[in-house]
């Protein structure tokens, strides 16, 4: 038992509550990268765009002021930059067709006489326009050059350069801000994660114990009303069909109990039979013979109650039988026939009434087997003198055997009970007439596997009883 409760415990990690929660931080996760790359991305290059493209538009007013003659000339350059207005913050390089610088507005790192080699000059000198942004060292650095174009002809290149912390400043700003966002939403999702799959796998760990104590025996176990979800409905069909199993264990338990009381009863009474003999050291011939004759009917109930219990617990098992069209006249002409003796003996007139094309798809030995039920308790449990009515009929659909007796008849509290494993509604009288309490039961589960059933009610026409055996009639055999 204790090997068999450590296998039932689900490791963590294969558990559906850390299923559960792999997923919400999984999706958690995958909305936070995308909110934590996406607008920064995004925002990141509106500004390069809006940076180069204001850079690009100076530049092109600085090659349109300087592009007046055939040639360039330092002096030239620098006199027509001192009268332009200083681009904003950024700095301004005027190269020859060859890029030498001829104009540096840096005081600072004035290069003056060098060679602009960045890939944005050659690309205007080579006659188009050219700018690149990136961000480096906590600052935006824009680029832009284009040429400075006389009659189609390229005299040089405006290279415009921006360092820009300030607006690198503002976009790493949001991103810690989105980072900070991020950190509160992670912790957030976490502790829901947590109370959330804990909450949704209470309710299935409430469940898998009740099946566990279910499986160990105890069938009155119900589990709690869990709600109104999907695991709430299968808390309530867990429950019937628990509800279902402790009715289907209680009825095999007073079987069980019942069968071996009947079982008791001839086998006490052979015990007791022969002991009277062995004891009794004066005991005469014939005294013996009657004693053994009550021993051979013992034995014979004993037969009895078995044939029945195998006969029941064929039912049970629920095999299939093979069907054939079987005349229901026909078996109940045979029946009436094998009991007549029985039935005169009893003093007991048998009538007949039946109805000719009354057939069904069954197998013949099955409806033989209800018939003679129904029929032997019509005459045993009647009065001397009185009358068995069999009748056969067709009833729409149905074929109908009706057994109607003016016997002692059904009191109405224990009709609903007749068809019961062992009851009798008179205990002596059944067991005096042989009866083994499960006859009725027998005929009720044969009728039912072939798609009919018994019904039990008082004589209509006064005393006695009335049993009705009813089943499907064979198809293509219905009366016009
Ligand atoms: P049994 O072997 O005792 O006859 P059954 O299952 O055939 O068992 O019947 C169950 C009980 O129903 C009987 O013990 C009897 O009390 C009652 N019963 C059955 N048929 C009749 C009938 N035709 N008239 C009166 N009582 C009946």
């Amino acid at each position: 038992m204790a090997a068999k409760r450590r296998e039932d415990r689900i490791p963590f990690f294969r558990s559906i509550q850390a299923k559960y929660a792999l997923t919400y931080l999984l999706v958690v996760a995958a909305i936070l990268i995308v909110m934590n790359t996406y607008p920064v991305l995004m925002a990141e290059n509106m500004v390069f765009t809006s940076k180069e493209s204001t850079l690009k538009q100076q530049a092109l007013v600085v090659s349109s002021t300087l592009a007046v003659s055939e040639t360039l000339t330092r002096e030239g350059v620098e006199q027509t930059m001192t009268l332009l207005e200083e681009a904003q913050g950024a700095r301004v390089l005027v190269t020859d067709a060859s890029g030498l610088i001829l104009y540096d507005s840096s005081t600072l790192d004035n290069r003056v006489g060098g060679y602009a080699l960045t890939g944005e000059v050659a690309a205007a000198l080579r006659g188009h326009d050219a700018s690149r942004s990136e961000y480096r060292d906590r600052a935006i650095r824009t680029q832009a050059a284009v040429p400075i174009l006389y009659h189609g002809m390229t005299l040089g290149a405006v290279y415009l350069y921006e360092h820009d912390a300030e607006q690198a400043g503002v976009l790493l700003s949001i991103l810690s801000n989105l980072r900070y966002i991020s950190i509160v939403i992670c912790v957030a999702a976490v502790v829901l994660v947590a109370l959330l799959s804990k909450t949704l796998t209470r309710n299935t760990v409430r469940l898998l114990s009740a099946i566990r104590r279910v499986r160990e025996g105890e069938y009155s176990h119900r589990v709690e009303s869990l709600g109104r979800d999907e695991m709430a409905q299968l808390a309530d069909e867990f429950n019937q069909l628990t509800g279902r199993l402790q009715t289907t264990e209680e009825a095999r338990r007073r079987f069980v109990s019942d069968a071996s009381h009947e079982l008791k009863t001839p086998l006490a009474s052979i015990r007791l039979l022969t002991d009277s003999i062995l004891q009794n050291d004066s005991v005469d011939m014939a005294t013996a013979r009657e004693f053994v004759a009550d021993i051979g009917e013992e034995a014979d109930r004993l037969t009895r109650i078995s044939e029945h219990l195998l006969a029941l617990t064929r039912l049970d098992a629920g095999a299939e039988r093979a069907s054939e069209p079987v005349e229901l006249g026909a078996v109940a002409e045979k029946v009436v026939h094998l009991l007549s003796p029985v039935a005169q003996t009893a003093g007991v007139e048998l009538k007949t009434a039946i109805e000719p094309a009354c057939a069904l798809l069954a197998n013949e030995d099955d409806l033989y087997q209800v018939a003679f039920n129904l029929i032997e308790n019509a005459i045993k449990y009647n009065l001397p003198g009185g009358r068995v009515e069999v009748a056969v009929s067709r009833r729409e659909d149905r074929v109908v055997l009706a057994v109607t007796d003016t016997g002692l008849g059904i009191p109405e509290e224990d009709l609903p009970k007749i068809f019961d494993r062992f009851y009798r509604v008179d205990k002596a009288r059944s067991r005096a007439a042989g009866g083994t309490g499960l006859g009725l039961s027998i005929a009720r589960d044969t009728a039912r596997l072939h798609g009919g059933g018994i019904s039990a009610g008082p004589n209509p026409g006064g005393r006695g009883a009335r049993f009705e055996a009813e089943f499907p009639a064979l198809r293509g055999e219905v009366d016009p």
